[in-house]
């Protein structure tokens, strides 16, 4: 049996496996994920989350428990192998693993649910059903250390920005923004929601302490089944005091580049195994108008106070690998806290990359009377909305912020068509499990 203790510590990650191996003992433990059987040769490769190695039993030399052991387990099953690394022309990598011990510490039942190799043609609907053997793949494991560094490189920028991070609650007792609709939850007596946003929160926590940032999860009941929406999903909030729209969008477009640049840096084998070519975006800014002008031309329908998902595509082609910020937003397009600018305008933005919005933003009102004011404009009753209002009373300086999706930043920068591949447990229209 396994020493698991002593393995944790002598253990060999298959990654690290280099030419200075060559000829000494290792211990390594994986997953099975290939079987050829050549008469008197047997190869199996097998597989860590670094990186894999084949194992070769020969009749002749490999003692036979181990040789027939190799003959009959199973693939995806669990070994702990003890052997000789050794140098081979014809071995994918350029060595192979001569067994002197082989355990199996888990066997995997057949037929698998799905297809888990490499070239897999399982459909997404039902790889999600399995989801924690859908984890064995390469692929999926690359999306997930990727999206794990675009998390720590999100703390790590924000905290080089002089950002506090903060934590907001989920269940609220009303809705914070009107609009979108809510999932609602018993709260002992009272009905309460799920948060669709901390917006109203991160906003009162600017007030005092400057700068926050948040990594919230929003829940959304909207019935669509979109390839671009989930129904939970989880934020990247940054709100700043003393900030206008333009401050606020810097910080974003710098916060992407970062971002890119670490998983640039750290992740060059998981982003070619998904065939991803990443850059680190430019930056354009655009007004609304001139976007509608240059999608007039371009013969593009988009709404008064909206871009169509057409339009974003096109932004894409015409600045590809740019982060594009329209800003000087139409009012009636952006929420009732969103800062008014004169002439039907706002200060509010969007932000879109490789052709779909990522980011919402704006400066906000600070102004309690204009608040109330903008709230009536949007059909929404002010005294829902009293004690958001009053926490402007006090001495609440001008201040700005953006939501961005992390799912969708993910699903953007690796290029995926459906915004699942990005989510390891999507919650959407008809998903509730696993
Ligand atoms: P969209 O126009 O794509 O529906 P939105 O304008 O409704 O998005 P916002 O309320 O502005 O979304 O949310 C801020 C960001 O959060 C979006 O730019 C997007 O990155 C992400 N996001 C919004 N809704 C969802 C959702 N349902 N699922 C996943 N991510 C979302
Ligand atoms: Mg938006």
């Amino acid at each position: 049996m396994v020493d698991l203790q002593l393995f944790s510590k002598e253990r060999t990650y298959l990654g690290a496996i280099t030419p200075q191996d060559d000829g000494k003992s290792v211990s390594v433990a994986g997953w099975v994920y290939d079987i050829r059987e050549l008469g008197k040769i047997r190869f199996l490769v097998l597989r860590d989350t670094s990186g894999d190695i084949q194992v070769i039993g020969l009749k002749k030399e490999t003692a036979p428990e181990i040789f027939d052991a190799m003959g009959r387990v199973s693939r995806e099953s669990v070994v702990f192998i003890k052997g000789i690394v050794k140098k081979s022309e014809k071995a994918p990598g350029g060595r192979e693993l001569a067994p002197e011990t082989f355990e199996v510490l888990a066997v995997a039942e057949h037929p698998l649910p799905i297809d888990v190799s490499d070239f897999s043609k399982t459909e997404l609907p039902k790889r999600l059903d399995y989801r924690f053997l859908d984890l064995h793949r390469k692929k999926v494991q690359a999306t997930f250390k990727i999206e794990s560094t675009i998390m720590q490189a999100y703390h790590e920028f924000m905290t080089k920005e002089g950002a506090i991070e903060a934590q907001f609650p989920s269940i609220i007792g009303s809705s914070s923004e009107g609009g979108t609709e809510l999932f609602s939850a018993q709260y002992f007596e009272k009905k309460a929601f799920l948060s669709q946003s901390c917006q109203l929160y991160k906003q009162m926590l600017a007030c005092s302490m400057e700068k926050v940032f948040a990594l919230f999860t929003v829940w959304r009941a909207e019935k669509h089944n979109t390839v671009r929406h989930l129904n939970e999903s989880r934020q990247f909030d940054f709100e700043m005091a003393f900030a206008d729209e333009f401050v606020v969008m810097d910080v974003l477009a710098r916060c992407v580049q970062f971002i890119v640049k670490r998983v640039l840096e750290l992740h060059s084998k998981d982003l070619s195994e998904l065939g991803v070519t990443l850059i680190v975006p430019a930056v354009k800014y655009l007004t609304f108008a001139q976007v509608a002008e240059l999608m007039q031309k371009e013969g593009i329908h988009m709404g008064k106070d909206d871009l169509s998902g057409e339009a974003e595509k096109k932004l894409n082609d015409l600045f590809p690998d740019t982060i594009v910020f329209v800003h000087d937003w139409p009012l009636s397009g952006k929420p009732f806290y969103i800062m008014p600018k004169g002439d039907g305008l706002s200060r509010g933005f969007d932000a879109i990359y490789k052709g779909m919005e990522i980011t919402s933003g704006g400066q906000r009102i600070h102004l309690p009377e204009l608040l109330t004011e903008r709230l009536k404009v949007k059909g929404l009753n002010p005294a829902d909305f009293e004690s958001y209002i009053s926490s402007f009373r006090y001495g609440a300086p001008p201040h700005a912020g953006w939501g961005m999706g992390l799912e969708r930043l993910t699903m953007m920068m690796l290029g995926f068509s459906n915004i699942r591949e990005a989510v390891l447990f999507p919650r959407d229209r008809d998903r509730l499990t696993p």
